[in-house]
């Protein structure tokens, strides 16, 4: 099927039938639905609580929308979520108000964040280190097209059906959050929250350049490998504070005789965070640590995807295997 262009009529309501309520993030709600015509679910990002671009919807928000949609003939990668086009209708679940949106891949797996909350720690290795390789390759796929993702973080990384892992939120992270993120956590102007916002981001000065994302990319790589969101109990201030500072999540609980390659990957997460920006390695030069350790764990990826599905239907019933 060939892409849909962004001068493509926006989807209506008309095509989209079973609506369900996915879930709230800084921007708006999402919603998947039943395409009637193309006969499978997508995911539709509506604007908060009803605000319409007929009534006051910032004028940013919109250029945000389109951007996003201008980004989908640039972005068709196996890594980065697929962007269908624009909606524009009345939704039956969203209220009265005419509303746009943006109907996207449904991703059946959910977020990064959700899995890792789910397991209550990190997924099994092999699945570590697959997750690690995708996102490192969908990074290096927008870089290679000069896009920049400002707001990497677990829950802008989705999954689908198997967990394999794609991009969301490239276009619309710029501007997804004035204040308030959907954790109650003050984002920074350029984007992003601040625990995945590299030092000289802070800076009032700061021009978003690719180090961004790959500082981002180093927390990342932490939050998957241990499980945890990096500083938990730190206010965004104190946050704001330590990071130019020099702070990072630790590392001594990491245990690197766990799996084989993990001490590697540990190394570039340390080497991804590094305070000087142009030390931070590329996109490309990470997906030949990636690669390589992801490539030991290849023939096991199968038992680990069937190891987390069993334990998402069965807490009880699972052992770590990590
Ligand atoms: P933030 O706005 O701070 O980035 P967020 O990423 O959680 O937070 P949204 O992107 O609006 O916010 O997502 C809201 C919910 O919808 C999340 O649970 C997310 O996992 C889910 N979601 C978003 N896009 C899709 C999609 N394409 N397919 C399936 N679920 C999705």
């Amino acid at each position: 099927m060939a892409m849909l262009s962004h001068t493509t009529e926006p989807v209506g309501s008309e095509s989209l039938e079973k609506w369900e309520s996915v879930g709230s993030g800084g921007f708006g709600h999402v919603y998947k639905a039943r395409h009637r015509d193309w006969g499978f679910d997508v995911a539709i990002k509506l604007l908060h609580d009803g605000v319409g671009f007929y009534s006051s919807a910032p004028i940013h928000k919109e250029k945000a929308l389109a951007e996003e949609a201008s980004h989908m003939d640039k972005v068709s990668c196996e890594f980065v979520l697929r962007v269908y086009g624009l909606y524009e209708g009345i939704p039956p679940l969203g209220g009265l108000a005419m509303q746009k949106g943006i109907v996207m891949e449904f991703m059946g797996g959910g977020s990064v964040q959700a899995l890792l909350q789910d397991l209550s720690g990190p997924p099994p290795w092999p699945l570590v280190f697959r997750l690690a390789h995708q996102v490192a390759l969908g990074m290096n796929f927008l870089h290679s097209r000069n896009l920049m993702h400002h707001d990497l973080k677990p829950s802008n990384v989705l999954l689908n059906d198997e967990f394999n892992a794609k991009l969301a939120d490239f276009g619309l992270s710029r501007v997804s959050t004035s204040a308030l993120n959907s954790n109650n956590e003050m984002t920074g102007e350029a984007g992003g929250t601040y625990k995945y916002m590299p030092p000289e981001a802070f800076e009032a000065s700061y021009e978003p350049v690719r180090a961004f994302d790959r500082y981002s990319y180093g927390i990342l790589l932490w939050s998957i490998v241990t499980g945890k969101e990096p500083y938990p109990m730190a206010h965004s201030s104190l946050v704001a504070l330590r990071i130019p500072e020099g702070d990072r999540p630790p590392c001594k609980e990491i245990n690197h005789r766990e799996a084989e390659g993990l001490e590697e990957l540990v190394d570039l997460m340390k080497l991804c965070w590094d305070q000087n920006p142009s030390k931070r390695p590329t996109f490309k030069e990470c997906l030949e640590v990636t690669e390589k350790v992801f490539s030991k764990h290849k023939k096991e990826i199968h038992g680990a995807v069937h190891l987390v599905l069993t334990r998402l239907v069965e807490p009880t019933s699972f052992l770590s295997e990590n």
